[in-house]
């Protein structure tokens, strides 16, 4: 976008594909992955079966998911548990300059409401990303000017949101630009 701007102020239609782009927006979210010994028990409580799980966050907390990641792995050496911060927590500690307090303030939080256990990890690391999540997209498989044709965006955030929809949209931006280039 940065750049994009800069090039805008030179030219109408990098002009209009800003504008487009102006429309696009994202949901911060802060990730905490934490590892716990494996002789920690890591079932939910009243969860019988052995498999992995998945709770969402409700709309008023702070979490937006949480989940048994080991689970997803066919050897895992410890039980790792996933926490998706909401929306609404990550703009508000985003730039916080101890990450590390906003971790366990949302372990606490899961342990509080899951199982006790969450709060003690043998290890944590925690991920904030300012453009977590696409709340608002382009609705169109990519950004694309027919007087530009060989300036293609292309990215979760034409549609879809997810690894799926940035896939598809770079498969498009693909066969766009191969049908131009020789
Ligand atoms: C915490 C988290 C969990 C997620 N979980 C899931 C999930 O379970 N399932 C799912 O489907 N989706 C999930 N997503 C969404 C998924 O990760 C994205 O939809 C997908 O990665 C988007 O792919 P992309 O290629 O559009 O962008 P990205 O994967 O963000 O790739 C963009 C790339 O461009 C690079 N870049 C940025 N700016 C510049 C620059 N100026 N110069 C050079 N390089 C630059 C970046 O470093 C990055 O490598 C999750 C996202 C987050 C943040």
């Amino acid at each position: 976008m940065a750049l994009l701007e800069t090039a805008a102020q030179q030219d109408d239609v990098i002009k209009a594909m800003v504008q487009q782009l102006q429309a696009v927006t994202f949901e911060a979210v802060v990730t905490v992955m934490a590892g716990y010994d494996p002789i920690q028990p890591t079932l939910l409580t009243g969860q019988t079966g052995k498999n992995g799980w998945m709770v969402d966050g409700a709309e008023s907390s702070p979490l937006r998911w949480v989940a048994l990641d080991s689970s997803k792995r066919t050897d895992p050496q410890e039980p790792v548990v996933v926490l998706h911060s909401s929306a609404a927590f990550a703009s508000k500690v985003i730039d916080h300059a101890e990450p590390a307090a906003t971790g366990r303030e949302l372990l606490m939080k899961a342990a509080q409401n899951l199982a006790p256990w969450l709060n003690n990890p043998a290890w944590m690391q925690v991920h904030r990303w300012r453009y977590g999540f696409v709340s608002q997209s382009l609705a169109q498989p990519l950004l694309h000017h027919p007087e530009l044709p060989t300036l293609v965006g292309c990215g979760d955030w034409c549609q879809g949101g997810n690894v799926e929809g940035a896939i598809a949209s770079g498969y498009r931006a693909a066969a766009t630009l191969a049908q131009i280039l020789p």
